[in-house]
């Protein structure tokens, strides 16, 4: 069993859909994660992580008119580093540029995005009160989604727990999004709540939307300095343009 550390190999996509495929998770439709008229509230560690997670959801939500407020934990800007590319402030601009026109290509034309940032890589720290700001943020009729707490990044995982303890507080509804866990994890891995995954099927518009939100966000699909590949490799890429999402539930 490989360890939750993020390395560089990963569990490919055509394993994953046929493990997927044999676990049959349930499937939920979109009103049965949130109706039309609750707003989805999505913390989203970095920038991209509001597409990987749940760009189908947004989207499909959205298209029906329904409201959204994205909580953008870190602006990403220690993707690159160390770089003599990207200083950390320029990077932080760039990537909060890109994360507004993904937003815009799942058809927000005005996004309603809320910046705390906070340090990337460091969400975690007690001194960024990541979970008094977000119970500041919602309301008790958001419905939150947030990076699974276990996801194996420090900061998905500190995002996953800080909403977990506010959306306690609020009392509400909170589906956990496994992003970097498709990476780490294995099929039938015990350490996978498989019991709790499920699944928002999504039509070709959804996913045709969801590989353009994606593609706003070069500087992750670039290759690095020091001759590091993209930030977001092709299994990653495969992986978000997938037929469903899946959620913790
Ligand atoms: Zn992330």
């Amino acid at each position: 069993m490989r360890s939750r550390l993020i390395q560089d190999t990963s569990t490919l996509e055509p394993t994953w859909r046929e493990w997927l495929a044999a676990l049959a998770p349930p499937t939920r439709a979109l009103d049965a994660w949130l109706g039309r008229d609750d707003r989805l509230l999505i913390i989203a560690p970095h920038p991209d992580d509001e597409v990987l997670a749940c760009g189908g959801l947004l989207f499909d939500h959205h298209a029906r008119g329904g409201r959204s407020l994205i909580v953008a934990v870190t602006d990403g800007e220690a993707s690159h580093a160390p770089s003599a590319q990207w200083d950390a402030v320029a990077l932080a601009h760039r990537r909060n540029v890109e994360r507004l026109a993904g937003l815009r290509a799942l058809g927000l034309d005005a996004p309603d995005v809320v910046r705390l940032g906070l340090p990337d890589g460091r969400a975690a720290d007690p001194r960024t009160r990541l979970t008094e700001r977000l119970l500041a943020l919602m309301a008790p009729t958001d419905v939150v989604v947030a990076t699974w707490r276990l996801d194996g990044h420090p900061d998905h995982d500190a995002a996953g727990s800080a909403a977990a303890q506010a959306s306690a507080v609020h009392g509400c509804r909170l589906i956990e999004a496994p992003v970097w866990m498709w990476h780490w994890a294995e099929p039938d891995d015990p350490r996978i709540p498989w019991h709790r995954l499920h699944a928002l099927e999504l039509g070709v518009p959804a996913v045709a939307h969801k590989r353009a939100a994606l593609s706003a966000h070069v500087t992750q699909l670039t290759a690095r300095d020091a001759g590091r590949g993209p930030v977001l490799d092709g299994a990653i890429i495969a992986r978000a343009l997938r037929g469903a999402e899946y959620f913790f539930v």
